[in-house]
């Protein structure tokens, strides 16, 4: 599907059904697929045919859908995780082991941060934080012999800075480790990192791609052009001989595959971060509107924003797309058709006035979830972010009255109307 436009490739991408066959992707709600020979099954099993054998390291349903967001990424490989969290651990431990360190930029996701500072350490992964403003010498100045790769979130949730990212590539590059980036709040849709450098794209697809708070997903991308074996003994996993599969070398048995045909044979198989055929379903009819989707919820968090902003209640609002955000030059470098619908603002008063105004709106539900069609409201500090120390709070970007608002796809003066109530109420 290369040649068409993105807005094609949402709607067609990935599965293309055979005469007589399906127009639909089909669910293969199996576990197992039947094989006519011991010897057949036996190739499958040392990876030296291709093939379905168990649905825990890969299912028909699952690839096609994966196939559809490598396109839209502009990928040679993807692979379908069970969470956006398993798209993102997965990728660490493609690469790195006990002993290993990367670098991230400090604006993360929650979940991402703990996972950071708090589980791979234990697992005896290191990781060094940077600002995300940091330039490539400084990012440089952060890596170490045993370093495995840079990671950043192109616009980090909840504190939607966007990612330097050809700083953050360039150090990358110069320090012969891939850049990782999770491209969850753009999307392929308002950008696709891989144009700018990017070696790996990690996605919740839970956010806009399912887009309708059905189903928990990820994907991991591999753009297939990092030379791995340019760097033997950084990554050893790739480009020497796994005992678990019989010897087989990566790089000279996948090629540009050989990042997803690891992290599907090894840690799918030991692991188990394996999506369901049912979610990949749901997940792929989120995908053939994302597209539409995606503008309504940046033109509708644009009038949000251009609201709130003028509003006497409001301390601050953060908004990329606003001509005077901080983050604005970059965006519209990186994001130039639209940012994402998520922002984030201050009410006057500071936690108390975020909490009354929470609850005094109709429309907009308190849910932890954000990037969904409904509107919805969270207050980091006391939900997603409830973990973290009054220092890291300040280190991922949150203080104690960000109100994260997720515009949905209804009517903008909908929700205009329903902010004005509520802090009318205060
Ligand atoms: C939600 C989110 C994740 C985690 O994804 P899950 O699907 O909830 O596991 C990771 N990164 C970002 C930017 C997110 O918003």
């Amino acid at each position: 599907m290369s040649d068409y436009h993105i807005d094609t490739k949402c709607v067609q991408s990935g599965y293309q059904p055979g005469n007589g066959e399906p127009r639909v992707l089909p669910i293969v709600q199996s576990t197992t697929f039947k094989y006519n020979s011991t010897e057949q099954m036996g190739r499958l099993f040392d990876l030296e045919e291709a093939g379905y054998f168990y649905s825990r390291l890969s299912n028909p349903t699952c690839d096609n859908v994966a196939a559809k967001i490598a396109d839209l990424e502009g990928g040679a490989s993807a692979v379908l995780t069970s969470s956006g969290q398993a798209a993102i651990l997965m990728t660490v431990l493609n690469v790195c082991g006990a002993g290993d360190h990367l670098v991230s930029c400090s604006t993360l996701y929650g979940g991402t941060f703990n996972l950071f500072s708090v589980t791979l350490p234990k697992l005896g992964i290191s990781v060094s934080f940077v600002p995300p403003d940091a330039d490539a010498d400084e990012i440089i100045a952060a890596v170490k012999p045993n370093t495995k790769l840079i990671y950043g979130e192109m616009i980090a949730n909840p504190a939607l800075n966007i990612l330097n990212l050809e700083a953050f590539a360039s150090a990358a590059h110069k320090s012969g480790v891939p850049l990782v980036v999770d491209n969850t709040f753009p999307t392929p849709i308002n950008c696709r990192p891989f144009e700018w450098g990017a070696d790996i794209v990690v996605h919740s697809t839970t956010k806009y791609m399912d887009g309708h708070a059905t189903s928990i997903g990820g994907c991991v991308v591999d753009r297939g052009s990092f030379d791995w074996d340019k760097y033997p003994e950084r990554f050893p996993g790739l480009t020497k001989p796994d005992d678990s599969y019989h010897g087989v070398v990566y790089t000279r048995q996948f090629g540009s595959a050989a990042f997803t045909a690891k992290l599907t044979a090894q840690l799918m198989r030991d692991m188990g971060a394996s999506p369901a055929p049912m979610n990949a379903f749901l997940l792929n009819i989120g995908l053939e509107t994302l597209h539409l989707r995606v503008s309504r919820h940046c033109s509708n968090a644009m009038s949000v924003a251009q609201y709130l902003e003028k509003h006497p209640m409001i301390s601050w609002v953060k908004y990329p797309g606003l001509p005077g955000d901080s983050q604005y030059a970059l965006a519209q470098k990186y994001l130039p058709n639209g940012v994402c619908g998520v922002l984030s603002f201050g009410v006057k008063g500071g936690r108390a006035a975020a909490v009354k105004f929470m609850d005094a709106l109709k429309l907009a539900a308190i849910v932890t979830h954000v990037c969904d069609a409904r509107t919805s409201v969270l207050h980091p500090a006391s939900h997603t972010h409830r973990q973290l120390s009054d220092e890291q709070l300040v280190l991922s970007g949150v203080s104690d009255d960000m109100i994260r608002f997720s515009v949905g796809i209804e009517d903008p003066g909908d929700i205009i109307t329903d902010l004005g109530q509520a802090l009318d109420s205060l």
